[in-house]
Order: C-alpha cells, then sequence, then structure tokens
C-alpha cells in the first residue's frame, strides 16, 4: 500500500527530508510533494490530496511555531507521530564563493531566528526571508551570484550544486526541531496505524486559555500533576486579536486513552476559557539524523582560515599520538559528565575550592558557584604540597564531603587521585578524576586513569611541552578510556611575577592538534585572585572549552591557594563578565579581514 505525504516548500526542504525519513522508517512504499504554505498543507491532507502532511511544531532555539499547533487546532487534524529532527545549518553558496564575499542570505524565517548569532556577524549583510529553504538554494544557485548565500542542510546543497561555506551556524549546536506527522480526522486505518500502536512513548498535545482568575494557569498544572503527568511543555503565545492575552501551548506525556488523562482533561476544562485538544501520538520515531548529543561538523568547512585546521597541518610526531590526533575525530569529541557535556561548542565552568576543609566550606560553595552559573564543582582531597607539613587533604572523608555537595547542589564533581591505589575508590565516589600537573608523566597512573570509565582532567605538567603533554593522554586513550580533557594551568618559565605563566597560546594549537576539549585552570595559572578575571576572558576568546576556577568562602582563611581563591562575589562578577564574551568558536565564525 503506498502512501502520500505533503510538506511545505520543494525539494531541498527540512520538512521532506523528514517526511521522506519517517515513511523510510516505517519501511513504507511514499510518495511525496511540495505546497506553497503551512497552510496549504493542512488543507492538502483534510482535502484527501494526501495521507499525511508534516509541520514543525516547536524549535530547541526558537520556540514555538505558532503557525504548525494553530493549524492542527484550526482544521482539527490529527496528529500521528513526532519526528525530533536535529536541524544541521550551513551557509550554501556558489562553488569558489568565500564567506566574506557573501552581501545577501537567505531563508526561511524560522531558520534565520535559529542562525541569528552567526548571521550578526556578518557584517554589511542583508537577511531575506524567503518561503522555503528548498527555494533559497534555487534562487542563489540560480543567481550563479558569489555575494549570495542560501541557509540550509547539506542535502539542500547537493540537490542544487551549491558548496559549503560554513557549518555549524545556528546559535547552538543542539539545534532541534519537533515536527508533527498528521492525517486528516476521517484518514484510512492504514494511515492512523502509521504512527505505531504502542501506548507508551506517546505525548499529547493541547492548546488552551485559562479564566481571568487568580491561580488558573497554577490550577491546570496541578491537575496534570495530580494525575501524574509529565509535563514536556508550556509555552505562552499571545492570543491574535486579544491584545495582552494569553494561549498556552502544552504537551505532556500519555495518552488521551487513558483514562488518567481524559480524566485531567475533563478537569482542565473547569478552568479554562478555550481548551483544544490536538492529539496525542507517538514519540518513537525519536531523534533523527544522529543521537542527541552527537557532535556536528566544526564551524568552518573551508578550513583556510589562520585558525582553522587543515590535516596537512599536523605534525610528523602526531604519528606517536595516533588516538589523541585531531585526525582520529575531525569533528573534535564531546564528554558526557552526567548532564553537562564538555567539548566541542561548549563552554562550560567548573567552580569550588581548592580543597575540600569542611562539609560547611564544600557544600557553601557548591551552591554558591552553582547559583552563579557553574556546571560542575571541584575540590581536592589528596593535594598534591610542596612541603610535607603542610595541608595534604581531608582524603577519603574529603571525598565523601565533595560528592555529597555536589549532590546537594545538583553538580557532578571533579577531583585529583595521585595514586593508583586511589584510582578505584574515587572513581565510585567522583565523577572526573583530575591527574594534576606533577603527575602528568606518572606513566603508571595514568595507565591506571585510562582503565577506568571515568572523563579525566589531564592537567599540563608545569615544565610540560604540548607535545609532551598529548602524549601524555595517548596513554590514558590507549588504554580504552576516550574521555579526556586537557586542562592548561600554566608552566613554569624564568617569569617570577605571576606563580606560573599561563599558556594561553596552547588553545589554538591542542585545539589543531588534538579533538580532545581544552580548558584552562586561570587559578593555577596566575595565582594572583584580581588576575584571574582577565584571563578568564581572554581564555574563553580564545576558544577553550571552560574553566576550572578555585572560590573559597573566605580566602583569606584558606588552608591551601587562598591568594588565588575568588570570593563568591568575585565569582559572580567573572561569570557575568563572561556572559557577554563570545566563545572562541563564535567569533571563528566572524570571515576573515581581507588583506
Ligand atoms: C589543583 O587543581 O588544585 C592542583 C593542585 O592543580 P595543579 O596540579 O595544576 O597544580
Ligand atoms: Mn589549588
Amino acid at each position: 500500500m503506498a502512501f502520500t505525504g505533503v510538506y511545505q516548500g520543494i525539494d531541498g526542504a527540512h520538512s521532506k527530508l523528514v517526511l521522506d525519513s519517517f515513511f523510510q522508517t516505517k519501511g513504507v512504499e511514499a510518495q511525496s510533494s511540495g505546497a506553497p504554505t503551512f497552510r496549504q498543507v493542512a488543507i492538502n491532507v483534510l482535502n484527501g490530496k494526501a495521507d499525511v502532511g508534516v509541520l514543525p511544531i516547536d524549535n530547541a532555539i526558537a520556540g514555538t511555531v505558532r503557525e504548525g499547533y494553530d493549524l492542527l487546532a484550526e482544521y482539527e487534524l490529527v496528529p500521528i507521530a513526532e519526528v525530533d529532527w536535529r536541524m544541521d545549518q550551513r551557509l550554501l553558496g556558489i562553488p569558489g564563493a568565500l564567506v566574506e564575499d557573501i552581501r545577501e542570505v537567505e531563508g526561511h524565517p524560522l531558520i534565520l531566528e535559529e542562525c541569528g548569532h552567526f548571521l550578526g556577524t556578518l557584517a554589511g549583510v542583508r537577511v531575506i526571508p524567503v518561503e522555503d529553504t528548498g527555494v533559497a538554494a534555487r534562487e542563489v544557485a540560480e543567481s550563479k551570484d558569489k555575494t549570495r548565500a542560501a541557509i540550509g542542510p547539506p542535502e539542500a546543497g547537493k540537490i542544487y550544486g551549491l558548496a559549503e561555506l560554513a557549518a555549524n551556524i545556528a546559535d547552538h549546536p543542539e539545534n532541534y526541531t519537533r515536527f508533527l506527522i498528521f492525517a486528516a480526522p476521517n484518514a484510512r486505518e492504514e494511515v492512523l496505524q502509521l504512527g505505531g500502536a504502542t501506548p507508551e512513548h506517546r505525548k499529547t498535545s493541547v492548546l488552551l486559555s485559562t479564566l481571568h482568575e487568580a491561580g488558573s494557569l497554577a490550577r491546570c498544572i496541578d491537575i496534570l500533576a495530580e494525575a501524574k503527568i509529565n509535563l514536556s511543555k508550556l509555552e505562552s503565545k499571545p492570543k491574535l486579536g486579544k491584545a495582552w492575552e494569553y494561549l498556552f501551548y502544552l504537551d505532556f506525556e500519555g495518552d488521551v486513552r487513558e483514562p488518567r488523562v481524559a480524566q485531567a482533561i475533563a478537569k482542565l476544562e473547569e478552568y479554562t476559557q478555550y481548551l483544544h485538544v490536538i492529539g496525542s501520538y507517538d514519540t518513537h520515531n525519536a531523534t533523527q539524523r544522529g543521537i542527541r548529543g552527537d557532535a556536528l561538523p566544526a564551524i568552518n568547512i573551508d578550513r583556510t582560515s589562520s585558525n582553522g585546521w587543515k590535516p596537512e597541518l599536523m605534525p610528523a610526531s602526531a604519528k606517536h599520538w595516533p588516538k589523541a590526533a585531531r585526525t582520529a575525530h575531525p569533528s573534535g569529541t564531546r564528554i558526557k559528565v552526567g548532564p553537562v557535556t564538555v567539548g566541542d561548542g561548549e563552554f562550560v565552568i567548573v567552580g569550588g575550592p581548592c580543597a575540600v576543609e569542611s562539609r560547611d566550606q564544600v557544600i557553601e560553595t557548591a551552591k554558591a558557584v552553582k547559583a552563579a552559573g557553574a556546571v560542575m564543582l571541584r575540590g581536592g582531597v589528596f593535594k598534591p604540597r610542596s612541603n610535607p607539613y603542610s595541608f595534604q587533604g581531608m582524603g577519603w572523608e574529603g571525598a565523601e564531603l565533595l560528592a555529597e555537595a555536589g549532590r546537594a547542589a545538583g553538580l557532578p564533581t571533579v577531583s585529583e587521585v595521585m595514586s593508583i591505589d586511589q584510582v578505584e575508590g574515587m572513581s565510585r565516589y567522583i565523577d572526573v578524576l583530575q591527574i594534576g600537573a606533577r603527575n602528568m608523566q606518572n606513566f603508571d597512573l595514568l595507565k591506571a586513569v585510562g582503565k577506568v570509565n571515568n572523563p579525566i582532567l589531564l592537567k599540563r605538567g608545569m615544565s610540560a611541552s604540548i607535545e609532551e603533554w598529548i602524549a601524555a593522554a595517548e596513554y590514558i586513550l590507549a588504554e580504552g578510556n576516550p574521555n579526556v580533557i586537557l586542562c592548561e594551568r600554566g608552566i613554569r618559565t624564568f617569569e617570577t611575577s605571576t606563580r606560573n605563566t599561563l599558556d594561553l597560546s596552547a588553545i589554538p594549537v591542542i585545539r589543531e592538534r588534538t579533538h580532545l576539549p581544552i580548558m584552562v585552570d586561570p587559578s593555577h595559572g596566575v595565582g594572583v585572585r584580581r588576575w584571574v578575571r582577565p584571563l578568564c576572558r581572554a581564555a574563553k576568546a580564545l576558544g577553550a572549552h571552560g574553566l576550572l576556577i578555585e572560590v573559597h568562602p573566605n580566602p583569606a582563611e584558606a588552608k591551601c591557594d587562598g591568594d588565588q581563591s575568588l570570593t563568591f562575589a568575585d565569582f559572580r562578577t567573572i561569570m557575568r563578565d563572561l556572559s557577554m564574551i563570545p566563545t572562541g568558536d563564535e567569533l571563528e565564525r566572524v570571515p576573515a579581514i581581507a588583506e
């Protein structure tokens, strides 16, 4: 039995890729055709010109696609399945064109919104909304004009013979759109069954506006909570024609055929002025086009800029570290630590004390750094100290306290292991194991952490060359642990004004030679509290994937590294500074200055 489907646009549109991929996953024969507008897609399904249609309803960057939801409601169409689609946005131009030559960029309005940041970096470029991605690509191709470009997926580039001038240009690499595949209310049974029949993995979408009474939205949410219905989306949009009245777009887990869902919806009616159940649908089609969190290709396809990377630029010594070399994983490694991702496309802050000193100290610091925006907690419990009479860390008791503080604040933890016998135990308490500068070439220790599952933060040795540091990472990778984060923390030079010399030039070198994430520890790098702040800003702009910063509730009383530890207020200031600074990746999307 062959099916027919309709999407908005022409060949090359994201919607067409979504629809074709849906049919393909279902293993059915099908034919798809384009319609000029979202509304026409809905009408063609309603009129029986196509069995199913596809419309976007939500984007991870730009939010609700109101027209998608509204048309489904207006024509009482029946959603059958959701497709969660990675929007792979590339800048497509005439072969031979350069990003810096572009004067006009065309794209679908929703897509222009997803790529706002990138477009903002193209000074003097006119941004032109067009009805569809395929049309944008076709027009640019037909014009043969090297100053024009379109935004679209790589497939659109191939169809119309366009070159990819830049990749991964959405405001965030985790750029997904939820599309709904829907049918007409009187659709044939086979069509409705395309959604799958499993009662699990179903979601329901509703539109509602609440009564003008105090607490009515809260009551609606309570009704869902009481029925143990997990709300996955709640967004409001202005109600057309009624200034300052809002319509709420809700999605929740479950199917209207389940009694608990049906009862909750009946109760919702008491507290709403308007309630429309769009319907329940299968979400089993999960994420198409790769797994959520997979790396996308690196930013610049055209790697001719000074910051770009070319395989032929790899030094001959790279043959000694084949696993760490950029050539092994050109797109850049992304490492998951609980809910956090470190690496390509990300910038993360790890904050916490040099050493765990007491329960109160570490919990208070954890909560403060979390509130300021840190995503991981650091704290040494086995401390490598130059003087044997200095505080050596709280040991295992400290590890327990760090883990407790991490749980209390909801932050994964980072802590150093100094010897092989600590590795196994620490791997159970702590999320990321740190190898300190003094142990960077403790090869037996490197082999030991290569055998655990935890990500490893490998500090640069204080007199290690970049090559030796990458070779140390290779020891860990060679044992089977692929999750190594490098951390520049300053090297010993003749300079005595700063504790070490923070080698920020290591950032572009490491990024070119390896695929591993590179973080920077400005605290140990400079050793002086007031100089930590400017170095944080610099590291972010240079392309570091994150920072490791020492923070203490009362640095004057700290048992170690008080001089370089930030107060909570200092830390907040730095977090605010950083929010205003683009990452190195974002800066590199700006075209090079013409010679
Ligand atoms: C630390 O992070 O507390 C530490 C001891 O670092 P390093 O090994 O870089 O001196
Ligand atoms: Mn320290």
